[in-house]
């Protein structure tokens, strides 16, 4: 047996706080459990919301939390080719499709009875999927902007068998079905950077041997989309752990975005990284 590889994945565009903490420190304790290592990686490849004294951060709070990590640290926005070259690979089996729509034209597409993504995103109609390759190649070389979607039919039939993966826990492994047809057409390589979330996370878990994947049960639906991508990518899927959420004190979900207090005010305020690991379940060492 290969030794496990779990790795904890922040974006750089805010200030982590107590979920983050949690996650960061589950991971830990797993890979202590069954002697696994422990990777760090910067998902940087927002260019516009990640900040590198968000980054700075990340690497202060989790080193006063306690934690340790290999390095050198992976920052995705480093490794933009690897994207590329997996663009490329789905692009030439002929799983992806340019799309020229602005936000503006898919919202004035849509209906009450359109569908939605598990994230509450309505579903894309699909108007770009039925261009012509003329149509296509002339935007494109007119420099029109577009990103490029995957043809989720295609994919599904390229794909052609049931897909799955092994989700784990305390009390042992079980098998789950994915069902990545309910993301519709999704984006797999944005307008402004060569990739997506999608895409490079399932990639550097790949390139990283990234054997363990314990996140939030938030990126739970995305899981089929990633199972899917390792499919058509030829890679391997990891086992999967997605770990209830910490809610702020009103049952709310914590967010960068909505100012929930960050692990570094905490530390500011004089809060021990001791009290933070006891108050979130797990021992100091
Ligand atoms: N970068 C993602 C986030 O900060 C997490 C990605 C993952 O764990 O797969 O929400």
């Amino acid at each position: 047996m290969p030794q496990p590889v779990f790795r904890f994945a922040p974006s750089p565009n805010g200030r982590l706080h107590l979920g983050h903490a949690y996650s960061a420190l589950l991971n830990e304790s797993w890979a202590r459990r069954v002697d696994g290592r422990l990777l760090l990686r910067i998902e940087d490849i927002d260019t516009t919301r990640c900040r590198p004294e968000f980054e700075r951060s990340i690497h202060e709070d989790l080193a006063w939390l306690g934690l340790k990590w290999e390095k050198p640290v992976r920052r995705q926005s480093e490794h933009f080719e690897d994207y590329r070259q997996a663009f490329k690979k789905l692009r030439c089996r002929g799983l992806l499709y340019p799309c020229f729509c602005s936000r503006k034209e898919i919202a004035a597409t849509v209906t009450s009875d359109c569908g939605k993504d598990p994230d509450g995103a309505f579903l894309y109609g699909g108007s770009c999927r039925n261009l012509t390759d003329h149509t296509r190649h002339q935007r494109m070389a007119a420099g029109d902007r577009h990103s490029w979607r995957l043809d989720m039919t295609e994919a599904l039939r390229q794909v052609a068998v049931p897909l799955e993966f092994s989700s784990f826990s305390c009390e042992g492994v079980e098998t789950r079905r994915c069902s990545p047809g309910r993301w519709g057409d999704p984006i797999i390589v944005r307008k402004e950077v060569p990739t997506s979330y999608h895409l490079s996370v399932v990639l550097d878990d790949a390139l990283q041997g990234v054997t363990h994947i314990v996140r939030g049960n938030d990126l739970e639906a995305a899981t089929d989309l990633h199972v899917l991508l390792q499919k058509l990518l030829d890679l391997p899927t990891p086992r999967y752990l997605h770990h209830d959420l910490i809610l702020g004190g009103r049952g709310e979900k914590l967010s960068k975005s909505l100012g929930s207090e960050a692990l570094s005010d905490l530390r500011l305020r004089g809060v021990s990284a001791g009290k933070i690991r006891q108050e979130l379940g797990f021992a100091s060492y």
